[in-house]
């Protein structure tokens, strides 16, 4: 049980990327300084560098003998549209912009694993480093995916992991079956009839249908949908009028939906479509629904799942490795890889002390970056190892 001791020596030199990418954060799909970060590293590792794959994506190859198997380690390169309110010296310098959920952790430990194992080639076949642009909500993974990720770079097994908050540093979960849920957007334009707010009778007040549906809509999720199923309906937005006497001629609400299973997603869909047009008619107004999937759960193969783990224990220790769990109702959207390749999404403790993702004050823990580096080297070598005919 221990830590690769090659990449425990890059911990200073890992420190250092990662804080330069903390500082020079940019959005999904913009990543052009990140994925030059990235590229120039590889090539300089020595290996085979793919760029514009979905975009802002690059892909690394490192192929070690005539062996056609393979393996794709995954990292997300995106920040997110956030005033960062940390004060330290790597605090976000593009303001709006900043690595909130950790994905600059993510970019330097498989940048360190493709170091080491471009070293080390103590493997026999194909890694391919996968570094995936806009994880965001906004079409990285598919993005990829439409661009020939697979077919040009096959995976016969695939590896992402995202750091956990809650866990503490030096600790795993590498749990099988469902893993986070699947995710739509919606938006909802009521459309009334406006006029002067001391004469309401003369008017289809969208504010009041909006208020009715505010309510309405959470009884999807209390009556509609089973008890012992997971369904969240969040609404995030309402906008309407601009004045203190004039009633406005629309309304808008808009929000997400999460549920584990897919299916339950769409019969969601459907009732919130009834729900609109039926509380809309009784006040003699219309609506309009747009709802978009974002995100499908993330599937963890059996298989992938119990490899990912017993890598873990090599790493760790089974006491700090988590294989069962509840799935959580965050999206992400390594589903869509997970969908083509038997694949494992792990979690990787950022320490009890580390703010929420996607909060102001929130920071990657480069203590962790050992562990991440680590697990995505040797599960490299694992499934690659040279006796394993
Ligand atoms: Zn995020
Ligand atoms: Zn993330």
């Amino acid at each position: 049980m221990s830590l690769i001791k090659e990449i425990v020596s890059m911990e200073a030199e890992m420190t250092e990327w990662r804080q330069h990418l903390h500082a020079h954060p940019e959005l999904g799909f913009e990543e052009n300084r990140t994925a030059d970060f990235v590229a120039t590293r590889l090539e300089g590792f020595g290996i085979q560098v793919f760029r514009g794959i979905g975009k802002t994506g690059v892909v690394g190859v490192l192929k070690v003998g005539n062996e056609t198997r393979s393996i794709g380690l995954r990292a997300d390169m995106d920040a997110l549209p956030i005033h960062e309110h940390n004060t330290f010296a790597h605090r976000s310098t593009n303001a709006g912009t900043m690595h909130a959920c950790g994905h600059d952790g993510h970019t330097t430990m498989l940048l360190a694993a493709a170091k080491y194992l471009a070293e080390s080639r103590d493997f026999r076949g194909q890694v391919n480093f996968i570094f995936q642009p806009a994880e965001e909500g906004i079409g990285g993974a598919q993005a990829m995916i439409e661009d020939g990720l697979f077919e040009q770079f096959p995976c016969d097994s695939l590896f992402a992991m995202h750091n956990a908050p809650k866990l503490e540093v030096g600790t795993f979960a590498a749990i099988p079956g469902v893993r986070t849920a699947a995710g739509a957007f919606f938006d909802i334009e009521i459309t009334g009839k406006g006029g002067h707010g001391a004469f309401p009778d003369q008017t289809v007040d969208p504010v009041i249908i909006a208020g009715e549906l505010i309510g309405s809509l959470q009884s999807i999720v209390s009556r509609n949908t089973r008890p012992n199923q997971t369904a969240v309906l969040s609404i995030t937005q309402v906008h309407a009028g601009d004045a203190y006497n004039v009633i406005p001629g629309t309304a808008r609400l808009a929000g997400t939906v999460r549920t584990l299973d897919l299916a339950l997603l769409q019969q969601i869909e459907t009732r919130m479509r009834q729900r609109v047009d039926g509380v809309c008619l009784a006040h003699s107004g219309s609506g309009t629904v747009d709802f978009r999937i974002i995100f499908h759960p993330v599937q963890n193969d059996t298989q992938a799942s119990a490899i990912a783990a017993e890598v873990c224990d090599q790493l760790v220790g089974e006491n700090h490795v988590y294989r069962k769990g509840p799935p959580g109702t965050g999206s992400e959207d390594f589903s869509f890889m997970s969908e083509v390749v038997p694949s494992c999404y792990l979690n990787l403790g950022n320490g009890a002390n580390s703010h929420p993702l996607h909060n102001h004050d929130y920071d990657f823990n480069d203590s962790a970056l050992v562990y991440g580096a680590s697990f995505f080297a040797r599960v490299a070598e694992r499934v690659l190892q040279e006796d394993d005919e």
